[in-house]
């Protein structure tokens, strides 16, 4: 692998260089060939016959420099102070196939001087939902952490109740959370100019050639945060924790925890059993990705030549950029150009799946079928589905919309709405109960279901043989919610 730890070349006061502390005898949970190959990994035999006790905390390959980083964070709107990588290491950082750097981050493995309360640890449970998470981004086009591999081990951890100890090792563009420049604004101010340097050099080197590098840099943060939560909301994910600790300056998405893929639809919908007031529920995301950089931009009126003036100008485009891009994203979905009429048409599809609790998923998808039912068998059972679980009054609003869509999809290209619709309405994304099946089995030391569902949601936007009926079912309308809680 082509090594380039330049984080642990930064001032000492950022991190504390430690090993990991091994898990008791880690066993394969899963690992990632895809990954593997773009990060280089799969060209070292070594590299590749020891994958589990590297994983597992057994042994650190020359190149590692394991480093756990310090950064701070607003948790649920308030300010946290120093958090840092309680649990986690960044072991090394690599450029992949495309020259892209790439962090190696070790999930799960023992404690730090930032532990705080905790003991280091990451359960089963929470690992393969992050695992698999990270893969079901990748493919379907969204800016996200991925994973190498997890393993899971003898090692006890205490939670609700006593779980197994595993440990992933993250892949992602950085690490570099807001919260790492409110570290440095409460603890450090003056490695402010050099962090901010670091960040451009390495992440935004093309804001280096604009006349205010910073102010060009701020301001392409800021785009990237808002097109990342319109791509969030139109694939129905609520992140479910959306502190300053949890996002990237990269505009990728970092920290799967009590995260979720909306189901049956509702836009108010919490998926965070710990989030108790419904901050980041599933609606309110785009407004907490504002308040985010809205408390995190101010820290740069320490540098020369940015005032309160000019960072509201690197602001104030964010709602404009989440508009466009949820909304030309919305009417991708259905198959239509970003226009007026579209948009009225999207608006009131989307009120059809709320006023019916539809699910989010099915219902883009059984638009297929409801266009092209012959080439699409899979479609058009989801859309007898769908009007099945209409009522008298529903049934009737939902043929004036269709009568409106179809009306609309005549005057266009046909295989392009169907194009469209295919490439942008997932078959199938990772459900807390296909994802929950997953977990019970491997808790058994079975992990054929995640591999299984690695496969499922390597190509998330077709139909596939290995999946069953339950892969791509909701919930009863009114079932309770899964409890996924903070706690992992
Ligand atoms: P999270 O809510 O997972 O984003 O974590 C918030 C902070 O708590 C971060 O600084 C984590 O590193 C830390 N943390 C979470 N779980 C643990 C744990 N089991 N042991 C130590 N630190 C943890
Ligand atoms: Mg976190």
């Amino acid at each position: 692998m082509r090594y380039q730890n330049s984080y642990a070349k930064l001032d000492p006061r950022l991190y504390h260089k430690q090993p990991p502390t091994a898990l008791d005898n880690p066993r394969a949970g899963h690992f990632n060939l895809q990954v593997a190959e773009q990060l280089g990994w799969s060209e070292d035999k070594e590299l590749m016959q020891r994958w589990v006790d590297i994983i597992g905390g057994h042994y650190v390959p020359d190149g590692f420099e394991p480093l756990a980083m310090a950064y701070a964070g607003h948790q649920f709107g308030q300010w946290a102070g120093q958090l840092g990588d309680g649990r986690g290491l960044l072991m090394a950082q690599v450029l992949d196939n495309n020259d892209t750097l790439q962090d190696l981050h070790l999930k799960g493995i023992g404690l730090t001087p930032y532990s705080r309360m905790g003991d280091g640890r990451a359960v089963l449970r929470s690992t393969i939902r992050e695992y698999l998470c990270g893969h079901a981004f990748a493919q379907l086009g969204i800016p996200a952490s991925n994973a190498l591999g997890f393993v899971v081990s003898d090692t006890p951890v205490r939670r609700e109740k006593m779980e197994a100890g595993a440990a992933l090792m993250r892949v992602a563009d950085s690490h570099i959370r807001l919260g790492h420049v409110e570290w440095i604004a409460s603890f450090a101010p003056d490695l402010l100019g050099e962090f901010t340097d670091y960040m451009i050099d390495t992440y935004y080197p093309d804001c280096r050639d604009s006349e205010q590098p910073v102010l060009s840099f701020l301001s392409a943060v800021v785009e990237r945060t808002a097109r990342m939560i319109a791509d969030w909301q139109l694939i129905g994910f609520a992140h479910g924790v959306m502190n300053t600790d949890n996002l990237s300056i990269t505009g990728s998405t970092l920290d799967f925890g009590p995260f979720g893929f909306m189901e049956r639809f509702n836009p108010a919908w919490i998926n965070n059993h710990s989030d108790h007031t419904g901050r980041y529920a599933y609606q309110n995301q785009p407004a907490i990705g504002y308040w985010n950089l809205n408390v995190w931009l101010p820290h740069f009126m320490r540098l020369p030549g940015v005032t309160r003036e000019t960072l509201a100008d690197c602001l104030a485009p964010y709602e404009t950029v989440f508009m466009q891009h949820y909304q030309q994203g919305l009417c991708r979905k259905l198959g239509l150009p970003h226009e007026q009429v579209s948009l009225g048409l999207a608006f009131d599809w989307l009120s059809l799946l709320e006023d019916n609790l539809l699910d989010y998923t099915n219902s883009f998808r059984a638009l297929l079928g409801l266009i092209a039912p012959d080439n699409y068998p899979h479609e058009k059972q989801l859309l007898a589905t769908l009007t099945h679980e209409l009522s008298a009054e529903a049934l009737t609003v939902w043929q004036d919309w269709r009568k409106r869509y179809l009306a609309q999809i005549a005057t266009l290209s046909i295989d392009e709405v169907i194009e469209n619709i295919e490439n942008n309405n997932p078959v199938y994304v990772l459900r807390n109960d296909i994802a929950q099946r997953a977990i019970t089995a491997a808790e058994q030391g079975q992990f054929d279901e995640v591999d299984r569902l690695y496969t499922l949601l390597a190509t998330p936007y077709k139909v596939q043989e290995l999946a069953t009926v339950l892969d791509s079912s909701p919930p009863a309308p009114n079932a309770p919610q899964m409890p996924i809680s903070c706690s992992s």
